[in-house]
């Protein structure tokens, strides 16, 4: 049972992050185990998201990050290095993104962003969006509200004064298409995955200053000096396996999230000349989907409240009736042709969220143990890049490096941008301009 098995680094989670990871650690020469407890690549939160890439972030180290991996999803066939994807391969469908202008120092704070960070961006007036899409309404409701509150129904207090366009947003058009490319890639560069095997304990050495490999549910335990913690979901009972409880300033917890998929309005092409919406006023974002329909978002406003999850392993997966019909209300405010579709569709899973919603890409107390963790529900974009990242960092810090104390800056791979590394360290100070909620 207990026969040692020995890699360079066991891998915890094979989603997009896990796979990506793995593909970097093995084009880098290491010998890389990857475990999950799915049947196969991409079926956690992966499976569920809506992989679309935006740059609108709050800091400009985040903005960055998402410009340099925006250019892993348009050279995604060719970043893979191997031609083999039996199921084809997934690629960046361009969009462009009207953001509406509802909170104008937020909208200030994106331009100033954007600026530094060098993403094109453009400010529309009314009568540009209005032109572009006339089947939009520009009506301002004063903020997200419950569908309870008898305001929900009241006239809009005014209009909203145009939006930020940013024409390179879009999204993936498959995630877990793109977690089994990554698959491949990182198998044809001689890593290893086991599929429905559970991580039941963490192993440690030298007087728990170290990790050691990981225990298996049946027992067997696989030996490396090196472990990363890749879990999504469930990456805050990993931490806590591996002794971690406490240790980090930004810590992570599920959340569970819901999704919707309803038909576009008749009439209306919304696959071909639609945009991608992001929509603060009305607390959601929506972006074409395939078959002429609609996938809609939340930012999951105060209103509606968070429905943080204690077990991952009970998490009710079903869309359910209010949020269904509190989405598909909002976005008929938005759209005035839109007709409210009876059958319910979409997406429910969880986010990993992070004290101040942004990731952590970082070591641990625990010498040998790393994380890419915290994603909260707007990393999927930034999974191909993060894991370039990740493997850099490994590299660097089973070397000897002191990333603690001198956090490592690379340059993006494509625009040799710089990333501080420093902006996703697990004692970060929390990031106080984060939204708290996300648009995809
Ligand atoms: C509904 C939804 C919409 C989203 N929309 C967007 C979006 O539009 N844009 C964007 O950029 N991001 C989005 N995201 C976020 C993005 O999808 C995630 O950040 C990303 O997919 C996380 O990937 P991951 O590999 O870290 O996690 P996962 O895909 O969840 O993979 C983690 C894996 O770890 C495995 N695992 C955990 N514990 C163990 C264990 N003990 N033993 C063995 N295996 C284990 C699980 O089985 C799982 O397969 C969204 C997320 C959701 C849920």
């Amino acid at each position: 049972m207990n026969e040692p098995r020995h890699h360079d680094a066991i891998v915890i989670g094979a989603g997009i992050f896990g796979c990506g990871i793995s593909f970097e650690l093995a084009r880098r020469g290491w010998n890389v185990c990857a475990v999950d407890m799915n049947s196969g690549p991409g079926l956690g939160s992966t499976s569920s998201s809506g992989a679309i890439i935006r740059f609108q972030y709050s800091t400009v180290p985040g903005i960055r990050l998402a410009w340099e991996g925006n250019q892993y999803w348009v050279n995604f066939a060719e970043y893979l290095e191997t031609a083999e994807h039996p199921n084809g391969v997934a690629h960046k469908v361009t969009t462009g993104m009207a953001f509406l202008r509802s909170d104008e120092q937020l909208h200030q704070m994106y331009v100033r962003k954007l600026t530094e960070a060098g993403v094109p961006f453009e400010e529309w007036s009314p009568e540009e969006l209005a032109k572009r899409y006339p089947w939009l309404t520009l009506a301002e409701f004063g903020g997200p509200r419950s569908t309870d509150d008898p305001e929900f129904w009241s006239e809009p207090v005014g209009e909203l004064p145009g939006a930020l366009w940013t024409p390179d947003c879009g999204y993936v058009s498959d995630p877990q298409l793109a977690a089994q490319n990554l698959h491949h890639a990182a198998q044809a560069k001689g890593a290893t995955f086991r599929f429905n095997t559970r991580v039941d304990d963490i192993l440690l050495a030298d007087d728990d200053k170290a990790v050691c490999g990981v225990q298996l549910r049946d027992g067997t335990q696989i030996h490396a000096p090196v472990v990363i913690n890749v879990g999504g979901p469930w990456s805050s009972t990993l931490n806590e396996l591996a002794g971690l409880a406490g240790s980090m300033a930004i810590e992570t917890r599920p959340m569970r999230h819901e999704a919707h998929i309803a038909p576009a309005p008749e009439g209306l092409d919304y696959e071909a000349n639609g945009t991608m919406i992001g929509d603060l006023d009305q607390g959601m974002y929506f972006r074409p989907s395939p078959g002429n329909n609609i996938f809609v978002g939340s930012t999951d406003p105060d209103c509606d409240g968070h429905e943080w999850v204690q077990d991952m392993d009970t998490l009710n997966r079903e869309i359910t009736e209010p949020i269904w019909n509190r989405q598909m209300m909002r976005i008929a405010k938005r759209i005035p042709e839109f007709g409210v579709p009876h059958q319910r569709r979409g997406l429910a899973e969880a986010y990993d969220v992070s004290t101040d919603w942004g990731p952590i890409y970082d070591r641990t107390d625990l010498d040998g143990f790393f994380v890419a963790i915290g994603t909260s529900g707007n990393q999927f974009k930034n999974a191909c890049v993060a894991s370039h990242l990740m493997a850099e960092l490994v590299t660097a810090v089973s070397a000897g490096h002191d990333h603690d104390n001198d956090p490592l800056t690379l340059r993006g791979r494509f625009t040799d941008t710089p990333i501080d590394m420093a902006a996703f360290s697990r004692n970060r100070p929390i990031n106080e301009e984060s939204t708290g909620g996300v648009l995809g």
